[in-house]
C-alpha cells in the first residue's frame, strides 16, 4: 500500500483553538518540543461517531502535561469538544484522534519557562491493521531496551520522549521479522509492547503485569473490567519472562491496537483461543455502544 505522507493530506487540523487546512499545520524547527521532547499526546479511537472514553483520554493528556511541568491552556470540556469537532469536520465516524501538546519556540534551552504551550488535534482513518485476520495473531520479538525506573523517566505521562525507546525497539524487532517488540522493565520483568499493554491467559485466569513503570492503559483497564464481568479471575502481578511459556493465550490491548492476539513471542508459540476471542468480541461490542451504555455495562 502506498504511504500517504502525514504532511500532505486533505482535511483540517485543530491548532490552538482554530481549524486550519491540514497542509498548513506546520511548526517552526526551533520549537522546544522538537529539540527536548517537551511534548505529550493521546491516541483515541471513535466508533460510530463516539470517541471511546474521551474524557479519560483528555484527563490523561492534561495530567501528562502536568507531570512534565506544564499546563495545557484549554479546559477539558474545550479539549473534548475540539476532538469531536476535528472528527466531524474531517467527515469521520470511525477514526483515530491524536491530540498533542508541546512547548513552543519562544525559548530554546533546557530551561523553557517562557515557552507557550500549544495544543493540536488531528484525526484520520486508521482501521485495525489486522482486520479479519486478527485472530491469527501477531509475532513479538524481545526488545533489548528496558522500560525505565519511575524515578528515571516520567513513566506515568504519555510523554513523546518515552517513545524513543519504543521506536528503537520496534525497528529492531521488525528487522528480525516480528510485528512488534515486547519490552521488559528495568528489573527484567515483563512490561508491555511498544504501544499496547499485554495479557496472558494462564490456567483459565487473566494475568497482566502491574503498571508501575509504564502506562496503565485505558484499554487495559477496560479489558480487566470486562473480564471480571464475565467471571474471569484477573491477576495483576509480577510476571517474569520465563513464565510466559506457561501461557495458553496472549494478547495486546491498546486504543490503537484494540485487542490483538499474539501467536509468538520470540520463539514461544501460542494459539489465540476462546478467552481472547470472547474479550475481543466484548470489546468490539462495548466500543460501539453509546457512552451512557458503556458506563452501565462496566459498572460493578
Ligand atoms: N503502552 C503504551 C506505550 C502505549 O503507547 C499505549 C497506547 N496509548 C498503551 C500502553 C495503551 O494505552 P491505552 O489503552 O490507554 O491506549
Amino acid at each position: 500500500m502506498a504511504l500517504v505522507p502525514f504532511d500532505d493530506r486533505d482535511g483540517q487540523i485543530w491548532w490552538d483553538g482554530d481549524l486550519i487546512p491540514w497542509r498548513d499545520a506546520r511548526l517552526h524547527v526551533l520549537s522546544h518540543g522538537l529539540h527536548y521532547a517537551s511534548a505529550v499526546f493521546e491516541g483515541e479511537r471513535s466508533y460510530n461517531g463516539n470517541i471511546f472514553k474521551l474524557r479519560e483520554h483528555t484527563e490523561r493528556l492534561v495530567e501528562s502535561g502536568r507531570i512534565l511541568g506544564f499546563e495545557i491552556p484549554f479546559g477539558m470540556d474545550a479539549i473534548d469538544a475540539a476532538c469531536r469537532q476535528v472528527l466531524a469536520v474531517n467527515g469521520l465516524t470511525d477514526g483515530y484522534i491524536r491530540p498533542l501538546a508541546w512547548r513552543g519556540a519562544e525559548q530554546l534551552s533546557v530551561s523553557a519557562q517562557q515557552t507557550r504551550i500549544h495544543l493540536m488535534i488531528a484525526a484520520w482513518s486508521w482501521p485495525n491493521l489486522f482486520g479479519d485476520d486478527r485472530m491469527k495473531g501477531v509475532r513479538l520479538g524481545m526488545a533489548d531496551w528496558k522500560r525505565p525506573h519511575p524515578e528515571t523517566a516520567p513513566t506515568r505521562s504519555k510523554a513523546a520522549g518515552l517513545y524513543m525507546i519504543g521506536t528503537m525497539s520496534k525497528h529492531a524487532a521488525e528487522a528480525r521479522g516480528f510485528n512488534d517488540a515486547l519490552m521488559l522493565d528495568w528489573r527484567g520483568q515483563v512490561s508491555e509492547a511498544t504501544g499496547a499493554n499485554i495479557f496472558f491467559v494462564m490456567d483459565g485466569a487473566l494475568h497482566t503485569p502491574i503498571p508501575d513503570c509504564f502506562l496503565d492503559g485505558i484499554t487495559r483497564r477496560t479489558v480487566i473490567a470486562l473480564a471480571r464481568k464475565c467471571g474471569l479471575q484477573v491477576v495483576e502481578r509480577v510476571i517474569m519472562p520465563d513464565e510466559m511459556q506457561q501461557a495458553d493465550e496472549v494478547f495486546l490491548a491498546g486504543s490503537a491496537a484494540e485487542i490483538t492476539p499474539v501467536r509468538e513471542i520470540d520463539g514461544l508459540q501460542f494459539t489465540p483461543g476462546p478467552i481472547t476471542e470472547m474479550l475481543l468480541t466484548d470489546y468490539e461490542a462495548l466500543v460501539r455502544m453509546p457512552p451512557a451504555e458503556v458506563a452501565a455495562r462496566l459498572a460493578a
